[in-house]
């Protein structure tokens, strides 16, 4: 009895995984001056504010309120103001052709909407067999998971979005005409080429281009800020380079490092490819670390530094330099948000010649991001809420700077 029971538990331990995934998600603010409050309610305080395009970590979602953990801040805020980013991207389809979504987890409970067979719907929970989920037009409702495929097998469907928009024999728009969506109509997705789906059409196979639909899959994919950007993170220094040393003996080289693997996850999360000059203690000379962002065609290069004037142990504050003037604004962006975070001197976003920016074939920036030869500096670079700190900079910079 008891290894029957050990077995069932097993199962559904290999099960709920894919459950608890769906909040380790990020959350990007939508207004400025948005109250941060202690509870999930306007009966709470306010703690703090967030503004427009920051990014926090999502730790849970109830009725109308998110609560949010980031840019040294945690608590609440109310869900219509923060476009939340699916991390596990729980996704499931209605498999029977017309199913309730109700107000409650029981088949007796209030109907919220009928929804057709293959219909995506976002999984919020899971209860018993039933799914609260949300569907493409926002509302939020129960399912029952027999009515439902989950994974792979999801059957896609597109909406036509403009009025007679011609369905074509193969895909290319040349070819010929076989007949028109109408805006509204639905189509399960067959199979895709490039911009096009294609899709049954009065029992032949027809192809709509990709821009004349939408299609509710996609649509979650497209919003994270920095998907289809190639960021490469060069952290200086390394190997018999250590770079600077701090009073206390802390080397660049190994701060540095820190600094980019974090940056490197943050990125990753909302969709960048990010590539690491160096992921470990060794020597790399500056041309191959300029030489990776132009073999990726990188959207930007960053590298990271702390700075030292041991001549003037006061000295304190973050720098942000680029070379050439169309990255000035890029500079302003990222050097504006390190200083929202850290509160540190800010030394400014300013032009300088040095190596990477100068010889770089692709957008780049240089930071400094403290003194090492400041004792009250280099203790705090090294903490960890430092490092979050500078990293959401960086990383809300970014977000802002390919936005506009
Ligand atoms: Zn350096």
């Amino acid at each position: 009895m008891k290894h029957i029971f050990i077995f069932i538990t097993v199962i559904l331990l290999t099960l709920i995984p894919q459950i608890n995934h769906i909040y380790a998600n990020n959350g990007v603010i939508q207004v400025d001056g948005l109250n941060i409050r202690s509870g999930p309610g306007t009966d709470y305080s306010v703690i703090g504010q967030a503004n427009s395009e920051q990014v926090f970590t999502v730790l849970e979602q109830t009725d109308g309120w998110v609560n949010i953990s980031g840019n040294g801040l945690s608590g609440w805020v109310a869900a219509q103001y923060i476009s939340v980013l699916e991390e596990s991207d729980y996704r499931v389809a209605v498999s029977s052709t017309e199913v309730m979504v109700r107000e409650q987890n029981t088949s007796t409970s209030d109907i919220v909407k009928q929804v057709t067979k293959g219909t995506a719907l976002e999984v919020l929970k899971k209860s018993g067999s039933w799914y609260e989920v949300k569907l493409p037009t926002g509302e939020t409702g129960w399912i029952a998971s027999w009515h439902v495929t989950n994974g792979d097998n999801i059957e896609e469907t597109i909406q036509v979005t403009f009025h007679s928009v011609p369905i074509r024999k193969s895909a290319s728009n040349d070819d010929e005409i076989i007949g028109f969506g109408e805006k509204g109509d639905s189509y399960l997705v067959r199979n895709k080429t490039g911009q096009w789906y294609e899709i049954e059409y009065n029992d032949e196979i027809g192809y709509i281009h990709k821009h004349s639909v939408q299609n509710p899959l996609e649509k979650k994919e497209n919003i994270l800020p920095l998907q289809h950007k190639t960021i490469v993170i060069d952290p200086g220094h390394g190997g018999d380079d250590p770079g600077t040393f701090g009073v206390s003996g802390t080397a660049e080289k190994d701060v540095v490092l820190k600094t980019a693997t974090l940056l490197q996850k943050k990125l990753h999360q909302l969709g960048a490819t990010t590539i690491l000059t160096r992921t470990d203690d060794r020597f790399i000379s500056l041309n191959p670390r300029i030489g990776t962002a132009k073999l990726v065609n990188a959207d930007l290069f960053i590298s990271l530094h702390y700075n030292s004037a041991p001549e003037f142990p006061s000295a304190r504050g973050i720098h942000t330099y680029y070379y050439y003037s169309q990255y000035k604004e890029l500079a302003q962006y990222v050097q504006e948000e390190l200083i929202k975070e850290t509160s540190l001197r800010d030394r400014g976003a300013l032009q300088e010649s040095y190596f990477v920016i100068r010889e770089n074939k692709q957008p780049s920036l240089l930071l400094e991001l403290g003194f090492l030869s400041n004792a009250t500096e280099e203790e705090l670079v090294q903490s960890s809420t430092y490092q979050h700190q500078i990293t959401d900079g960086i990383t809300n910079g970014l977000v802002k700077y390919f936005r506009h």
